[in-house]
């Protein structure tokens, strides 16, 4: 058992965007106090918490005062180095652990892993040149594949689909000729996500799987309860418990996985932390995602995850201010909506801003609700 970290103490998080901001909020409603550490100025977590501190992750230093001064280090951006995770670990404990991290942040390491636990994955190749690609194309079966750098991805970064000989090189090019991995395409019936969080007792809860939309590869709508069978609900929530034991998880993580047209489940990948798809937890569950990460990090006991009502989610990306501010009076008139935006400065296309949270007792009218009030944001051009 660890020694609970009581309310009044402070939080250290490394990174500061809005899953950041979301966990400040939880932990300065809960009364602790809340330091983050980026390369960046007026973060979506710097405007909530009691000190931002602008450092590069690679200046140890810095992050070895910032963990000195905080009873607890946690993230909201897995992609901090390694060594910024062990200079933090000097000083204070860090939740989850560097090691999860150096596993999640890389796809070739995450995929050993996931592979070792005995949990299904996307067919694969490891790729180091060119020649590995070609082969890679050929075991799995031609051209219908997807190429992702092996580290820092997200959002669908990194990633380039190949349908043809002539992506293959375009694929390469795109990856900068790094380490990547090949995956076979999956025909997906549909995506879901299961956040879950572990405590350092070693208990476990789980929200509800949430159903998620792509656009662009980027999360476009998120659905909970999934509408999926309960027999797929119940495999990826027990996959899920048994990432986070085998990892040995304190914190939160999230596992994305493919449903397939045959009902299989196949993990596309893991994030140690809080996920975009667990952000309706905030409006609709008892204890949201970034409340469960602070009482795990903590060593308090978590929280319900019941669900007071089905929600569905919808990401506001900067290519809503397209034609200028959008209508935000619009979408506050649908009386079951719920607006969230996360204080950053420019919206560039294809950056989260925001989303909106819609709940209902029918998950479909949730839906409806949710892509409506976002159509209701957008300006006409003058
Ligand atoms: P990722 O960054 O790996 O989560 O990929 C972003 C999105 O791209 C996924 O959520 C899927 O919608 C799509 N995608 C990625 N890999 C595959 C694959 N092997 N087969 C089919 N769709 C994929």
């Amino acid at each position: 058992m660890i020694r609970p970290i009581l309310p009044g103490a402070t939080i250290g998080v490394l990174g500061s965007g809005q899953l950041g901001r979301m966990f400040a909020i939880a932990a300065r409603q809960m009364g602790f106090r809340v330091h983050t550490l980026s390369p960046d100025q007026d973060t979506p977590t710097g405007q909530i918490a009691d000190l931002e501190v602008v450092a590069s992750y690679d200046d140890l230093d810095a992050v070895r005062k910032f963990a000195s001064n905080v009873s607890v280090v946690t993230f909201e951006f897995e992609n901090v180095p390694t060594e910024t995770a062990q200079a933090a670990e000097s000083c204070a404990p860090v939740r989850p652990s560097g090691g999860i991290l150096h596993v999640t942040q890389q796809r070739i390491r995450e995929k050993a892993f996931l592979t070792r636990a005995g949990l299904p994955i996307t067919p694969y190749r490891e790729v180091r040149s060119y020649n590995d690609l070609l082969n890679g194309l050929k075991d799995l079966g031609g051209y219908s594949a997807v190429l992702k750098t092996a580290a820092f991805g997200y959002d669908g970064k990194g990633q380039f689909k190949i349908d043809s000989l002539v992506h293959v090189n375009e694929a390469w090019v795109g990856v900068q000729q790094k380490e990547s991995v090949l995956e076979a395409f999956v025909d997906l019936q549909c995506e879901i996500s299961v956040v879950a969080a572990r405590a350092a007792d070693g208990t476990f809860v789980h929200y509800a799987p949430a159903e998620n939309q792509h656009s662009r590869h980027i999360l476009d709508v998120s659905i909970a309860p999934a509408r999926v069978s309960h027999s797929i609900a119940r495999e990826a929530v027990e996959m899920t418990r048994c990432v986070l034991e085998r990892l040995g998880v304190v914190g939160v993580l999230c596992v994305e996985f493919f449903v397939t047209r045959d009902e299989k489940l196949l993990i596309n990948e893991l994030a140690p932390r809080p996920h975009n798809s667990g952000h309706l937890t905030v409006d609709a569950c008892v204890t949201s995602q970034f409340e469960q990460q602070l009482r795990a990090v903590c060593g308090l006991p978590l929280g319900s995850t019941a669900m007071h009502r089905p929600a569905a989610m919808a990401n506001l990306l900067g290519d809503l201010w397209q034609n200028g501010e959008p209508d935000w009076p619009a979408a506050c008139a649908f009386p079951e909506l719920k607006l969230h935006l996360y204080g950053k400065l420019e919206p560039r296309p294809g950056r989260k801003m925001g989303h909106l949270t819609a709940l209902h007792s029918d998950v479909e009218e949730a839906h409806m609700t949710v892509v409506r009030a976002r159509e209701s944001l957008t300006r006409k051009p003058e």
